[in-house]
């Protein structure tokens, strides 16, 4: 499996960069976790062709996971794309389709089929992502108790199953603890830089031993943050880098 980083900006946009993106290429699918502004642009640079692309996994619903996939589905359609494209949501689905109404992107008019659907822990196995739940969002439950809103504070992680190693994505999590049993059984992380305390990053690494990459903020702003801990293994994610497991 190849894994290519397209975005590491945070939540706050950064000169220079994309918003939070995975281009994932195994042998039989290729596949995007996280859609953030900037994401048609890399898939331009790499070239890839209309119909390439299977399906789009969404790990949260912030902006920065989110709002390139608007733009990319319109793109596709422009292109004269002719294959079903899979999205995957964590939540929210009757709401993002008729956003994608306002936007005017509609179904009849599309040449190809968009097929929305809510995933769980086990929709994923067949592409051996295996998604599970993080407390990302938890913060968000009194707004959402307050005004009886339909947000369900729904976050995903993921495990990846390479042929020879698994990763772990974090996407953003509240704290190291959200992911701390699964990184005991991967040997790659992409780890969300800004969110979880310092010291439960510093903890998380120590104890896992596994290869690192820091992401979701500045780059010289975590190399200066994690200067301490970082080393061969451990080191900031940089955007159009390639993991191979
Ligand atoms: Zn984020
Ligand atoms: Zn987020």
């Amino acid at each position: 499996m190849k894994l290519t980083i397209l975005g590491t900006a945070p939540g706050k946009s950064l000169l220079g960069n994309s918003h939070t993106s995975y281009l994932i290429q195994d042998d039989n699918s290729l596949f995007l976790i996280d859609c953030g502004e900037g994401t048609t642009q890399k898939i331009l640079e790499k070239n890839l062709s209309k119909d390439e692309l299977d399906m789009i996994i969404i790990s949260h619903l912030h902006p920065d996971h989110l709002s390139g996939l608007f733009i990319l589905l319109q793109t596709l359609y422009l292109n004269k794309r002719k294959k079903d494209l899979f999205l995957f949501l964590p939540e929210s689905v009757d709401q993002i389709t008729s956003f994608m109404e306002v936007l005017y992107i509609f179904k009849d008019r599309f040449g190809y089929k968009i097929i929305t659907q809510l995933y769980d822990e086990n929709s994923l196995a067949e592409i051996r992502v295996f998604p599970f739940n993080n407390s990302h969002l938890i913060g968000y439950k009194n707004i959402v108790d307050k005004y009886d809103l339909p947000n369900k504070l729904l976050s995903y992680s993921f495990v990846i199953k390479g042929k020879n190693k698994s990763l772990l994505l974090s996407s953003d999590i509240r704290s190291a603890e959200d992911i701390q049993a699964h990184a005991k059984q991967c040997e790659i992380m992409i780890l969300d830089g800004i969110h979880p305390s310092y010291q439960g990053v510093k903890e998380l690494i120590e104890q896992s031993n596994t290869e690192v990459y820091i992401t979701h903020g500045d780059f010289k702003e975590l190399q200066l943050k994690y200067a301490d801990i970082l080393s061969d293994k451990v080191k900031v994610a940089k955007e159009n880098e390639e993991i191979i497991f």
